[in-house]
């Protein structure tokens, strides 16, 4: 039996794959370099930061102060006194530095032959254009701006017009509904709100002006709308609220330039809320010159990114993924970066494939969610295009099964392309834990090891270190400048949510181990741990035991009240296109998690689920599924952010019938 407070590790993957080293050229080249670099980033902290700080960006004015924290208050300031605008670091000093006509956006709209090229000086004059367009129409350096938009280039160009003249933006993705999105407007009280006619989705049309109608008639504080027509939707405009993007866009008073202004180092970037998988959004936000610092150089490290290189990541904007690895972190270092309208299997499930040939991508940076879709659809998807191109592979959003991991590797990686597996958060602004792709040995499944300036560790209920392979709460010791500044407008929730759990470190809410070698395995968020006969399991070693069956292509799990063990253990198993569900495969199934990891961890029921409760960003809602199994449906909680609401319906239906 384990102790109460930590979590306890079943899992025997072993694998290990050697990454290339010493590659020419490549920003980190052996394990021996990023060790000799991540010691370094311990002991002197502000001196590395100060220089990845320097390099990495164009400063108005150098800052006073590397770094002021307190953990305990909570408040942390990194840079303070530092003067530099985001968007003049994307746009303007780039095209001084020689990359005017390069491409900075490459978008790929939802048909194949739907795409628009923006080079640095293109994306310069309609930033500024419509950074113009906002100061006309009232808005000032501090105003919020919400933005709700299909994956149109008008959304990267509304951003960082925002950041241009420091009036915070939040984008809220174009999949939530009115209520939703009404808010997150209210919770930031926007003055200015940005929405389309509508999304084109997988060969579907979905409009998007009517959600904002609705919520618009209980946003106070929204003094204009403006609307960007995408789908071809008629559009009702609302006098005095209403106006056209190309309207205001093409009115003769409007400039070309638009001189950016000087911000703060800690002056306020954006607010994101969180995906909602653990319950009501929060509204996180980060400031200007740590975020900035924090993408640019996770960017650089963790994709190598050179000069050259195509980076696709296929993260909606509306994501912080989308923030830090299409917008702020690419365009930082003066980047080409792809954003995709579409979804991976629109027109067939050989769209993200098709797309590497096309543009000769060579990062490409997906979710797990992606991967096992694919997987489910069979190899020969991934047969149809050239993908020599790819140098690195990247996964972000869940734990990554070690079998998805696997087939990642095989079919997209041709069995040498190095895989990063990037745990972070919307709260940390960009990666913390990652392998380096050209030093760090990959274990599938794990990711692997903090990045310089990440001070992280395992800790027991009393925040005393675990030792190794014992599963507890991962928290992270000191400050990094991409850490959120706070939850807008309610410092009680930030204090309470991050820093009360365990006092002097910042709480992540996930439960994860180290091995031997110092590698950080992800076993599930700490709110999902299942307690079996008074062992404590993480969901991500079971579920990957599943999915390791050739049956399978995803599967959650959640603890089921048990009058003897407490909980038992209940899953939902989707399975690969080509099987059936039967009644043998249940069997076959738990006796292969027994045989994987044990009979502790043998699921009492199996579920067959084609498909399962996510959040619009793609990550599983188990709250939702471990409501169904406590039979407490009357009670789900904020379902809000669920991609599908039907999906529970079926589950509960399924659950029904079997108990
Ligand atoms: P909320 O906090 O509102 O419940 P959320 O945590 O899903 O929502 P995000 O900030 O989008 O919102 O997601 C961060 C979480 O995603 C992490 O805490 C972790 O659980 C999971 N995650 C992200 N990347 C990885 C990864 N590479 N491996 C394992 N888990 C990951
Ligand atoms: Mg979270």
């Amino acid at each position: 039996m384990t102790e109460e407070n930590k979590i306890e590790s079943l899992s025997t993957e072993n694998r290990l794959f050697n990454p290339p080293t010493n590659v020419p050229g490549a920003c980190i080249k052996s394990l021996e370099e990023y060790k000799a670099i991540y010691d370094r980033s311990i002991n002197d902290m502000e001196g590395f930061w100060a220089e990845r700080a320097e390099e990495l960006l164009t400063w108005d004015k150098k800052w006073d102060n590397v770094l002021d924290y307190d953990f305990d208050k909570p408040e942390i300031s990194w840079f303070e006194g530092g003067k530099l605008n985001a968007s003049a670091n994307c746009l303007d000093r780039h095209i001084k530095n020689g990359r005017r006509n390069k491409a900075a956006l490459i978008w790929q709209g939802e048909e194949d032959h739907e795409v628009k090229v923006y080079t640095y000086d293109m994306l310069h004059r309609e930033v500024c254009r419509f950074a113009n367009v906002l100061k006309k129409l009232g808005v000032k350096k501090g105003d919020r701006v919400t933005i709700y938009l299909p994956m149109i280039p008008e959304l990267a160009i509304a951003m960082l017009a925002c950041t241009r003249i420091g009036a915070p933006h939040s984008i809220i993705f174009a999949g939530f509904s009115s209520n939703s999105l009404r808010d997150r407007i209210n919770d930031c009280e926007a003055k200015i709100h940005i929405t389309g006619d509508g999304v084109l989705r997988g060969g579907r049309s979905i409009p998007l002006k009517p959600n904002s109608d609705e919520a618009l008639k209980e946003c106070p504080t929204v003094e204009q709308c403006i609307v960007v027509p995408r789908a071809n939707n008629e559009i009702e405009m609302v006098e005095g609220r209403d106006r056209l993007w190309g309207e205001l866009m093409s009115d003769p008073e409007i400039s070309d330039d638009c001189p950016y202004e000087l911000m703060d180092s800690e002056d306020p970037l954006f607010i994101l809320y969180t995906s909602g998988s653990t319950g009501k959004p929060k509204g996180v936000f980060h400031t200007t010159g740590g975020y900035m610092t924090y993408a640019a150089h996770t960017c650089q490290w963790v994709f190598d990114l050179k000069d050259d290189d195509v980076h696709w990541c296929t993260a909606d904007i509306g994501w912080v993924t989308g923030h830090s690895y299409i917008v702020y972190g690419p365009l930082a270092l003066g980047a080409t970066s792809i954003m995709f309208e579409s979804v991976p299997t629109y027109p067939d499930p050989a769209r993200f494939w098709q797309v590497c040939e096309k543009f000769r991508v060579n990062i490409f940076y997906t979710a797990p969610t992606a991967i096992r879709a694919l997987m489910r659809e069979g190899d020969q998807w991934t047969k149809k295009y050239d993908l020599s191109s790819l140098r690195i592979l990247g996964t972000v959003g869940e734990p990554i099964n070690p079998e998805a991991w696997m087939w990642y590797h095989e079919n997209i990686g041709a069995e040498k392309l190095p895989i990063v597996d990037t745990w972070w958060q919307t709260e940390t602004g960009g990666h913390v834990l990652s392998p380096l792709p050209y030093a760090t040995p990959l274990k599938p499944g794990s990711a692997t090891l903090p990045l310089p300036g990440i001070d992280a560790s395992i800790v027991d209920r009393h925040g005393k270190e675990v030792g190794p392979n014992e599963g507890g709460f991962l928290v992270i010791n000191k400050p990094w400048p991409g850490m959120l500044r706070g939850v807008w407008g309610a410092p009680e929730r930030f204090k309470k949510q991050y820093f009360e759990g365990f006092p002097g470190t910042y709480e992540s809410g996930d439960g994860a181990r180290k091995d031997a070698d110092g590698y950080f395995w992800i076993m599930g968020r700490v709110d999902d741990v299942i307690n079996v006969s008074g062992h404590r399991l993480g969901t991500a070693e079971i579920e990957s035991a599943l999915v390791s069956h050739h049956a399978v292509s995803e599967a959650a799990v959640v603890g089921m009240p048990h009058e003897v063990k407490g909980q038992s253990i209940y899953a939902y198993v989707t399975l690969k296109a080509e099987f059936d569900e039967d009644d043998d495969l249940i069997k076959e199934l738990r006796m292969h998690v027994r045989k994987e990891i044990g009979p502790l961890a043998s699921p009492e029921v199996i579920q067959f689920a084609p498909s399962l409760p996510k959040t619009r960003s793609g990550k599983i809602m188990r709250r939702i599924l471990r409501k169904i199994v406590e039979g407490d449906t009357s009670n789900l909680g904020d379902t809000s952010t669920l991609a599908d609401p039907s999906v529970v319906t079926d589950l509960i239906e399924g659950y029904e019938e079997i108990m």
